[in-house]
Order: structure tokens, then sequence, then C-alpha cells
């Protein structure tokens, strides 16, 4: 048995790092969460929350205080490049809250991991370690050890590597290759409200799709901010560059769009960008006291912005079957993996073939598209989500002996 002193050490303090310090601490583990950067949460921008991340916020005893720092946007419309035509729109406002019992929201991501890490600070036995890179671990049957990039050693009653896209624990798991690159990158920006043009949809969350690029904004902060998501296939895609060659780059591909959709890409701030990839699911991402959460275990594309909504579902998910378990984290992991596959592997899917069969289309399958979609009405689409929308089952609790 391991020792009764062993926290459980969580690798990665991103929003689903965070949320599983937050559940495990909640139930009466001790908790360490390490995080490589020197501080916690402080880099992001906005995110979307789809409804079925508000069950879990009530079992983190959070959901107020994340509505508080959020909007409600009325609509998510996905609009074409050229000529501003409204391709899908699902409504967000009352008939969705009416449906799925849970609203669509955006939110700043700092607001969001703000809001965990206060409730993590609230729980006695939940330490943050920032500037703590983990490098490697050694599963020695009773106990995990983990050691650090600065040859520190940490020993846990178990592992969970929610360290994100590039995993290291992953990595030493099952030892494979980089992520699959897609051909895509993407520059984010957030600017404030009052510089955004007046044609510009500033309530809703709008994807402006178009023959190999997208671009997805929306309101933050009380309307305030406004968040820039520009996305686009580059065979530049894995070179550094600076911010002169990207310009040219993103002018180069949106040299057709719509004047209100050039207008938001003179905005964007161009220091960085994120190369869009993602990986195959998997049954099984847990050996032994290890396993991983998140990113690290089913990294998606954005296409349906439930990355962070899935690494929030599989935190409370393996906190239930963590404190049913008895102390057999091995099996609580197995267990945990079982009731997540199916449905992070169905986003996986369904995100790649929205983006291949729907975002970046061009020529006759564009037309093509575009007459199915204008088919759709508020039911079909809500029908369409509802497998997503209508939420995960937690595993029940287990009543007291
Ligand atoms: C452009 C874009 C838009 C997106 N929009 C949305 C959206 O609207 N809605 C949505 O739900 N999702 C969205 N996502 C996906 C979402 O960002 C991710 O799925 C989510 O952040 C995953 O959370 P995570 O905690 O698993 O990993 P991460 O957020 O990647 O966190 C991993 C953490 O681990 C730390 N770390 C890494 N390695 C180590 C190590 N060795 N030791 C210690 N710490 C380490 C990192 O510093 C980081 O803090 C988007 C992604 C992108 C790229």
């Amino acid at each position: 048995m391991a020792a009764k002193a062993d926290p459980i050490l969580v690798v990665g303090g991103g929003l689903g790092g965070a949320a599983a310090a937050l559940a495990l601490g909640r139930k009466g583990f001790s908790v360490r969460v390490l995080e490589q950067a020197p501080e916690f949460g402080v880099i992001g921008y906005g995110i979307q929350l789809g409804p079925n991340v508000f069950p879990m916020f009530d079992r983190l005893g959070v959901r107020d205080a994340v509505l508080a720092k959020s909007i409600v946007p009325n609509a998510i419309l996905m609009i074409d490049s050229v000529d501003a035509g409204e391709i899908a729109r699902i409504p967000t406002g009352d008939s969705f809250l009416k449906r799925f019992g849970n609203p669509y929201i955006v939110i700043h991501r700092v607001d969001l991991h703000r809001i965990l890490l206060d409730a993590c600070a609230s729980v006695p036995d939940i330490e943050l370690m920032p500037l703590t890179s983990a490098a490697a671990y050694e599963d020695l049957g009773d106990r995990v050890r983990l050691r650090t990039e600065d040859d520190r050693t940490l020993d846990g009653s178990a592992v969970i590597g929610a360290d994100g896209l590039r995993s290291t624990i992953r990595t030493q798991m099952l030892d494979e290759g980089e992520p699959r690159m897609i051909g895509y990158v993407a520059h984010r920006t957030i600017v404030p409200m009052a510089e955004v043009r007046a044609d510009v949809h500033r309530e809703a969350v709008v994807l402006w799709s178009g023959p190999g690029f997208h671009i997805v904004h929306y309101p933050l902060r009380d309307g305030t901010l406004f968040n820039i998501v520009a996305v686009f296939r580059t065979s530049t895609y894995a070179e550094k560059g600076d911010a002169a060659g990207y310009r040219a780059e993103l002018n180069r591909t949106y040299r057709d769009s719509h004047p209100a959709m050039r207008s938001l890409l003179a905005m964007m701030d161009l220091d960085r960008r994120w190369a869009i990839s993602d990986r195959d699911p998997m049954r099984h991402w847990s050996r032994g006291r290890v396993t991983l959460l998140g990113d690290a275990a089913h990294p998606t594309l954005q296409s349906l912005a439930q990355g962070a909504c899935m690494a929030i579902e599989d935190a409370l998910c393996l906190a239930e079957f963590m404190e049913q378990a008895g102390g057999d984290f091995e099996s609580a992991f197995r267990r945990y993996e079982s009731a997540r596959y199916l449905r992070t592997a169905r986003v996986q899917y369904e995100s790649r073939y929205l983006w291949d069969n729907t975002y970046h289309l061009d020529g006759i399958e564009r037309e093509v598209m575009r007459e199915m979609w204008a088919g759709r009405g508020e039911q079909d689409m809500f029908d369409c989500l509802a497998w997503l929308y209508d939420g995960f089952a937690l595993p029940e609790k287990r009543a007291a002996v």
C-alpha cells in the first residue's frame, strides 16, 4: 500500500490539471500540482465553453463565479468569408437554455483559471508548485516517483499527466512520435472592443469560413474586449518566422476576404503562432499508477471548441473513480479510461470531419456544403449537438456502507 501521506501528483496546472486538483482536493485527497511555468494561469486568450461543462462546475462549486465572469453570446454563426452570407446559425439564447438546461458561454481563460486556482487555494491539502517541470516517472509498484528537470524527486501515490499536447508523461508512457501536424497555424489576439469596426458582429461567436482558412471571434469581459483567432493552411507551419513575414502571409491568404474580415486581420498580434495538431484516439492511456487527462490523453482540433471541456469532464470523472477505488488506483484508471474514451474519440473524429468537410472547403464542394446547411433549422442544430451538449453522466457516487 502507498503510504497514506503520499500525495497525488498532478503534472500540469492548465485548466485540466487545476480542475483535477480541485476535484480530488474536495474529496479529501492530498494533491501536489507541478507546473513548469513560473506562475499558474497567467497566459491565455478567450475560450468557449459548452453547456456540458456546467454540471462539472456545479460539482466543483464554481458555477456562479464562472457565470459572473462570462458572456452568453446570442448565437454561434458560420459566415462565408467572401460574401458574408450566413451559412449556419445555432441560437444560444433562451431556446438553447431551455433545450440543454445550461448556457453556452465565452470567458477569458485567465479568469476561468483564476477561479479554479482560488478555489484550490481554499482547500488545505492542495499544493501548487510553480517552476517544477516533470522530467520522468518511475512506477515503484506501491508508489510513483517523479523526477523533475532540476533533479528533485517527489513521491506520490499516483501520477496524473495533465501536461497538454506535448505531454512528457505520455511520451514516456507510450513512446510515440510527434502529434499529427495538419499544416494549419493559428494566431490569437485580444483587442479593445472600441477598436472593432461597427459592421462586425459583437454579440455572437462568429466563424468566418473560407477555403483553407477561418477566423473565429467573440466578445470578452462585459463586452470591453474582443477575442480573435485567425487560422489558415500554410506550408510554413513548422517554421519559425517573424511578424513581417507572418503579416505578408496573412495578407496573401485572406486577400479575397470580406472587408470586415480583413479589418480584423489588420489588428492581429503576430508575435506568436500555434501549429494546429491532434492525435488519433486511443482506448487506453494509463499504466499502473499513472494516467493522463485532457490534451495529454486525447488532443483534438478546435472545431467543436471542446478540448478544455473534455479535460474538465475527465477531471471530475477521474476524481469520482479514484474516490471509489479505496486506494486501488490502477483499477480506478481502467474504469476512468473506459468511461471516457468513446466520448473523447467522438470529439476528435467529429472535429476532424468539420475541419476538412465543412469549415475549409473550396469550389463546388463548398457550394454543396452551403446548400446542405441552409436547410437546417434550430431544432436540427440542437439535435446534431445533443450527444455532446446533453453532457456526460459522471459515475454514480457509491452509497456509504
Ligand atoms: C486556438 C485554440 C482555440 C481553442 N479554443 C477552445 C475553446 O474555445 N474551448 C475549449 O474547450 N477548448 C479550446 N481549445 C483547446 C484547449 O485549449 C485545450 O484542449 C485545453 O487547454 C487542454 O487543457 P489541458 O489542461 O489538458 O492542457 P494545457 O492547457 O495544455 O495545460 C498543460 C499544462 O501543463 C504544463 N506542463 C507541460 N509540460 C509540463 C511538465 N513536463 N511539467 C510540468 N508542467 C508541464 C503547461 O505549462 C500547461 O500549463 C483551443 C485550443 C486552441 C489551440
